[in-house]
C-alpha cells in the first residue's frame, strides 16, 4: 500500500453522477469549512489538505468537469478565477498554485468542477 496513490485510486473509480458531495455542501446538508460564499460560487477548505493552505472554489451550478464548460459559462469561470485569486492573495502572500483536475488521467475524483488553491509552503514543479 502506497499512501500517495490514494488520490489516484479515488480518481480511477470516480465517475460523473447527477449530484455529488459538493451539492450537499452547497445545500448545507453536510458541513464544510466554508470560507466564502455568494449566489454563484463557494469556497471551502479541502478535507484532505496537501499544503498548509488548500481550499477549493466551486460554482453553485452543476458543471461536472472543465470539459463540460461552455461559452455560456464564461462569466462563472471568470468569477471562479477572481474569487480564487482574492482569497489566495490574502492567505498566501508569497505565492500559490491553482489546479483543475479534469477526468481520470487528470486525477479528478469529484465530478463537480472545482479549482484547487494550494499554498503556504514552497511548492515543487512539475506535479506528479
Ligand atoms: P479532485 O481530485 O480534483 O476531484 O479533488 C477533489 C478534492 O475534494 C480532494 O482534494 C478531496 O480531498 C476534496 N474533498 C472531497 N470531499 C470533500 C468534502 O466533503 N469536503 C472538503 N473537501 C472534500
Amino acid at each position: 500500500f502506497v499512501a500517495m496513490s490514494s488520490e489516484v485510486d479515488k480518481a480511477q473509480s470516480a465517475y460523473k453522477s447527477k449530484s455529488t458531495i459538493f451539492d450537499k455542501i452547497i445545500s448545507k446538508e453536510i458541513p464544510a469549512d466554508i470560507i466564502f460564499e455568494n449566489e454563484k460560487c463557494m469556497a471551502f477548505n479541502d478535507v484532505n489538505p496537501q499544503a498548509p493552505v488548500h481550499f477549493l472554489v466551486i460554482p453553485k451550478k452543476q458543471i461536472p468537469m472543465l470539459d463540460d464548460a461552455s461559452e455560456g459559462d464564461q462569466s462563472i469561470l471568470g468569477e471562479l478565477l477572481l474569487t480564487a485569486k482574492t482569497l489566495a492573495k490574502q492567505r498566501c502572500p508569497d505565492g500559490y498554485r491553482l489546479v483543475i483536475n479534469n477526468g481520470k488521467q487528470g486525477c479528478q475524483s469529484v465530478y463537480h468542477l472545482h479549482i484547487h488553491i494550494i499554498g503556504g509552503r514552497q511548492l515543487n514543479w512539475p506535479p506528479g
